[in-house]
């Protein structure tokens, strides 16, 4: 589904961010992309929605090669999560998450009502938490609001960086499991970025581990761990 030929990226400063990057994830599988600050993990993911382009080699979604697909239609098809700073501060929570619908072309009364739906399903009641302002929820709402809004446009493939970031441990926890039991109804292709290893084990169902611009390790939370 989304495949890497030798990839490498080089900003105008120079810097080689990720240097001749070869995978693939498959359809419906969670790839985690796990390693230390700086490696290029985030490089990588936003090469996918074409955010930024690759220097040398190719990215295909699909069979195609993404450099001649306009990126407005290819983030119709990637949710996109970031940490924290992604809601409109001065939006609902509802119209944060409907926004997206809303901008493809849904009827708002449409969008809100997807956007209600959603909100339950990452664990917020709608009645109560819809007409809140980001600044009104914790963290861990608002990482969920987040994933919300990334699911709104209900998009094949959902690009996550490091989505359960900003919390503390025990919340993490929770948005984790919650997430893989969403997961297992949803099947997208999901790229997630984490600098944390237990959390790369835990959701992968395969794992990308970085060094230095390169993945040195693509195997799944067995191979990671050195099960036989
Ligand atoms: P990670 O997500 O693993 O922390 P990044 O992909 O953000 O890594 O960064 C990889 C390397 O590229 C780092 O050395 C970083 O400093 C550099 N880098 C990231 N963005 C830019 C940029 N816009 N210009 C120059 N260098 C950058
Ligand atoms: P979580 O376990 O999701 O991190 P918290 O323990 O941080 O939740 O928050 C508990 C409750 O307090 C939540 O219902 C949240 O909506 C509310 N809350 C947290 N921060 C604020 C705030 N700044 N303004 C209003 N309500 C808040």
């Amino acid at each position: 589904m989304i495949r890497f030929d030798s990839v490498t990226k080089r900003y105008p400063d120079g810097t080689t961010a990720v240097d001749g990057l070869s995978f693939e994830v498959g359809e419906g599988e969670l790839v985690t992309l796990v390693g230390p600050s700086g490696c290029g993990k985030t490089t990588t993911m936003m090469m996918v929605n074409r955010l930024i382009d690759p220097t040398h080699g190719r990215i295909s979604v699909d069979g195609a090669d993404i450099a001649g697909v306009d990126p407005v239609q290819l983030r119709r098809r990637m949710g996109y999560v970031i940490q924290q700073t992604g809601l409109f501060p001065h939006r609902t929570v509802l119209d944060n998450t409907a926004t997206v619908p809303f901008l493809t072309g849904w009827k708002k009364a449409k969008a809100r009502e997807r956007a209600a739906e959603l909100l339950d399903l990452v664990g917020l009641d709608p009645g109560v938490y819809g007409s809140r302002y980001p600044e009104q929820l914790s963290g861990g709402q608002r990482q969920r609001v987040g994933v919300a809004r990334a699911l709104a446009a209900d998009p094949p493939v959902l690009l996550m960086d490091e989505p359960f970031g900003a919390v503390d441990p025990v919340v993490r926890d929770r948005l984790q499991k919650e997430f893989l039991r969403l997961q297992a109804t949803m099947h997208k292709t999901v790229l997630l970025v984490t600098h944390d290893i237990e959390e790369a084990i835990r959701l992968g169902d395969r794992i990308a581990v970085y060094g230095a611009g390169r993945i040195e390790q693509y195997d799944t939370p067995a191979g990671v761990l050195g099960a036989p």
